[in-house]
């Protein structure tokens, strides 16, 4: 099977909102082993839109199109594309009773423009909406698929995750079933030389890299007639390549860093606390987005002054006087400072010169300095964050929360 995907919204023409879901849907789409040969955007009109599903229809197999389902003026596009397919609208009851129930929920009275919404094509499959509105609609017509989905992202991924993807596993006898390995601290480049015999020469699993935001993922994926077979055939690829990979491993099946470091702190009931210079509260940020971080962090200070390091952390005077804010026995007196102030397991730090100002010869900007403090433990890190002309403060602190979260997994995981 393959796929077309044809999103629709003016804003996405003029630039006013990037199209992830088209990005999201190709990456759908290639876990279930359908490709996707063409991405399509046309604006909120009708012509367009008629035009552009002739020529997706004529290509694909499956069209999946997202966006204008609502229930405003310009949210033309299930009326075309039942005219298109030559079905008539008709009220869908599950779909009106639904409208109906969110609306007396809310205490608003539903509008006539609102009941459009439970119109749907006549004899297509609805998907019901779990978090909006307006539901999603398949057309089958000979051959072919035309599937339409809401535009919000939220609304389109849950919907393609609960409904969708069990609607689309019908049409093969086959499920695709997949795992992910993370990597941290190794490039893309140097993965594939790494595993290219393995890579190139499997076809049924197959293996690939992915790299994203300073990491790496590979994903293993496998077609077999049920889930327990999928993973039985992925085990044996598992084995060759985990000892290759496993300085970099950090996880499996974990969406991630953050997310990996506080399950093994909740599952070993280990404390962490955090002190930052350089990264300003995104360590904080990162390990607070996950569920459940409460009972292993108690907390963190963002010091950026001296006078905050020696206040709150505890940092001498004569450190900072000797060897200066950025450095390792700075990184390391505010990991303690934090441990001894919060009673926690582990204190976490970095200090670090994030620019565009500020750097010198010897201290450069990107060069951050991190450090882990336990009982007994000890360990500073010294990174130097620079990929040519285009490093910026953003992306010298997104990466330096990273290598701080990685260190402190590492240490907890070789304290156990
Ligand atoms: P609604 O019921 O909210 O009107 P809809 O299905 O009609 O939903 P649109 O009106 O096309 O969808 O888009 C609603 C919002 O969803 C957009 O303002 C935008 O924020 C987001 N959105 C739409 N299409 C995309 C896309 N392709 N990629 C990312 N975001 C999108």
């Amino acid at each position: 099977m393959n796929a077309e995907i044809l999103c629709i919204g003016t804003e996405l023409l003029l630039g006013n909102i990037v199209n992830t879901n088209a990005a999201y849907l190709s990456e759908q789409l290639a876990r279930l082993g359908i490709n996707v040969y063409h991405h399509t955007v046309v604006g909120d009109n009708a012509q367009r839109l008629q035009e552009a599903l002739q020529i997706a229809v004529n290509r694909a197999d499956l069209v999946i199109m997202t966006g204008g389902l609502g229930p405003t003026y310009d949210d033309l596009s299930k009326e075309t594309v039942s005219k298109y397919f030559n079905r008539q609208m008709v009220l869908h009851q599950p779909s009106f009773e639904k409208l109906q129930e969110f609306y007396a929920l809310r205490g608003v009275k539903m509008q006539p423009n609102n009941e459009k919404q439970a119109y749907q094509p006549e004899g297509a499959v609805v998907f019901t909406n779990h978090s909006g509105t307006a539901p999603g609609i398949a057309i089958e017509e000979g051959d072919k698929i035309a599937i339409m989905l809401p535009g919000p992202p939220r609304e389109l991924k849950l919907m393609f995750e609960s409904e969708v993807l069990p609607y689309l596993q019908k049409f093969s006898d086959h499920i695709i079933v997949s795992r992910d390995l993370r990597l941290f601290g190794i490039g893309e480049s140097q993965v594939e030389t790494m595993l290219r015999d393995i890579m190139t020469g499997s076809s049924n699993p197959t293996l690939a890299p992915y790299a994203k935001e300073g990491e790496v993922m590979l994903r293993i994926t496998a077609s077999a007639p049920t889930e327990a077979e999928g993973y039985a055939m992925m085990q044996p690829m598992m084995e060759q390549i985990q000892p290759v990979i496993e300085p970099y491993l950090y996880g499996v099946d974990v969406p991630d860093l953050q997310t990996a470091l506080v399950n093994y702190l909740l599952e070993h009931n280990i404390t962490v606390a955090t002190a930052e210079s350089c990264t300003g509260g995104l360590i904080s940020k990162s390990i607070t987005d996950v569920a459940g971080c409460s009972s292993v962090y108690p907390g963190g200070v963002c010091s950026y002054s001296n006078e905050m390091k020696m206040k709150w952390l505890d940092v001498k005077k004569e450190t900072l006087d000797a060897y200066g804010a950025v450095s390792e026995q700075t990184a390391l007196e505010m990991a303690q400072g934090i441990r001894n102030a919060t009673g926690a397991d582990f204190g976490l730090s970095t200090t670090g010169i994030a620019g565009p100002g500020g750097g010198s010869e010897e201290k450069p900007v990107g060069l951050v300095y991190m450090a882990v403090a336990g009982e007994n433990y000890q360990q500073v890190k010294k990174v130097i964050i620079r990929y040519g002309e285009q490093t910026s403060r953003e992306m010298i602190r997104q990466r330096s929360a990273k290598h701080a979260l990685h260190l402190l997994l590492q240490a907890v995981k070789t304290k156990e």
